[in-house]
């Protein structure tokens, strides 16, 4: 007869999570759950306290999980699952070292991710923001040739930096507007590009003959503070930039610089650094800058799903069998 008490695995959960995922984590009974029972980030000393002890560990991106939060776990942690694809807030090396499990959730959240990529590079080309604001402030005063005027897809030449899983579904989207011709950068040429007709050119080339750079790679030492002066020199003064990745991919100060100067058109960003980006922060105060809160992946049934999966994830590093989804580390 199995020991129910000694069976017990420990799970910390750093934040309260899409119900789906949670009927999972009450249903599996060899789980003792405790959770940060709330919609704001666990504070650190919480998350400290929190991971004692624990087997399981399923957090968000915004927990940032390093040596010190491993130390506090202790040699019991097995598996980190994070609700998210992005792994940048862990720790790999660290996490390895120590024999630690990895889970996330790659593919669920492509097509939301893209869809609010072409939806951020449409509302930031197009200036849908600065429209809407004129209309409640009576800037509207008569239809004008050229006033509110952007740019538009057709016939245009799109750049897209890391065609992983996201930028390929981005490429997909954007095509049908009637691209002209599609630019890839990355560590690789990828064979799946033929299905956008990609073309894998040096960065420099993607540059400078974009007239919508698009970042979809990945946040890595290699890509950290990419997008920088030198970056946002080599593109066109129409050129319209936006960055659905992570934020410290790009330099804003560099950004900043390049849209107050007319050195490039526009930027849209859904991520940003830090996170949220503080109101008085200078790029919040240029017209051609939309700037999102990190809501990439925020359609119900993309976060429904991203939860059940992290759960899954979970529940299989504990048990020492397949993940569905599980980080190569
Ligand atoms: P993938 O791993 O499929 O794609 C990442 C891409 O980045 C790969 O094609 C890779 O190309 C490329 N890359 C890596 N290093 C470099 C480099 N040095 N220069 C250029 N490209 C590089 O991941 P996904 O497409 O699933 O996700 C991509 C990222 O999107 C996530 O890591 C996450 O940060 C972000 N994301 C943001 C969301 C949001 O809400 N805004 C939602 C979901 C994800 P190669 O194989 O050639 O190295």
């Amino acid at each position: 007869k199995m020991k129910a008490a000694e069976k017990l695995m420990k799970v910390f959960v750093t934040r309260r999570i899409p119900q789906e995922g949670m009927k999972l984590l009450s249903a599996a009974a060899e789980c003792e759950v405790s959770m940060w029972d709330s919609d704001e980030p666990v504070p650190r000393a919480e998350l400290l306290k929190g991971v004692q002890k624990a087997n399981g560990l399923l957090c968000l991106l915004s927990d940032k999980i390093d040596a010190e939060v491993l130390d506090a776990a202790g040699p019991n942690l097995k598996i980190i699952s994070t609700m998210s694809v992005g792994f940048d807030h862990l720790a790999l090396q660290e996490i390895k070292k120590r024999g630690i499990r990895v889970g996330y959730t790659p593919d669920v959240l492509t097509d939301a991710t893209a869809e609010l990529t072409v939806a951020l590079l449409l509302a930031t080309a197009r200036r849908l923001p600065e429209g809407v604001e004129e209309v409640k402030n009576g800037g509207w005063s008569s239809w004008k040739p050229l006033w509110l005027c952007g740019y538009g897809l057709s016939g245009s030449t799109v750049g897209v930096i890391g065609l992983g899983r996201i930028g390929l579904a981005i490429a997909k989207r954007l095509m049908p507007f009637g691209v002209q011709r599609l630019l890839y950068s990355g560590r690789s040429a990828k064979s799946e590009a033929a299905e956008v007709n990609g073309e894998y050119v040096p960065v420099d080339t993607l540059l400078s003959e974009s007239d919508f750079i698009v970042v979809s790679c990945s946040l890595t030492p290699e890509t950290q503070g990419l997008c920088n002066k030198a970056f946002f020199s080599k593109m066109k003064n129409t050129a319209v930039f936006i960055n659905t990745s992570r934020g410290a991919v790009v330099n804003q100060e560099d950004l900043y610089d390049a849209l107050s100067t007319g050195q490039i058109a526009a930027a849209g960003l859904d991520v940003t650094t830090p996170e949220p980006l503080p109101t008085d922060h200078p790029l919040l105060t240029l017209k051609n800058c939309v700037v999102l809160p990190h809501i990439g992946s925020a359609t119900y049934s993309t976060r429904s799903v991203m939860s059940a999966l992290s759960v899954r994830n979970l529940l299989c590093g504990l048990q020492g069998t397949e993940m569905p989804n599980e980080l190569t580390l």
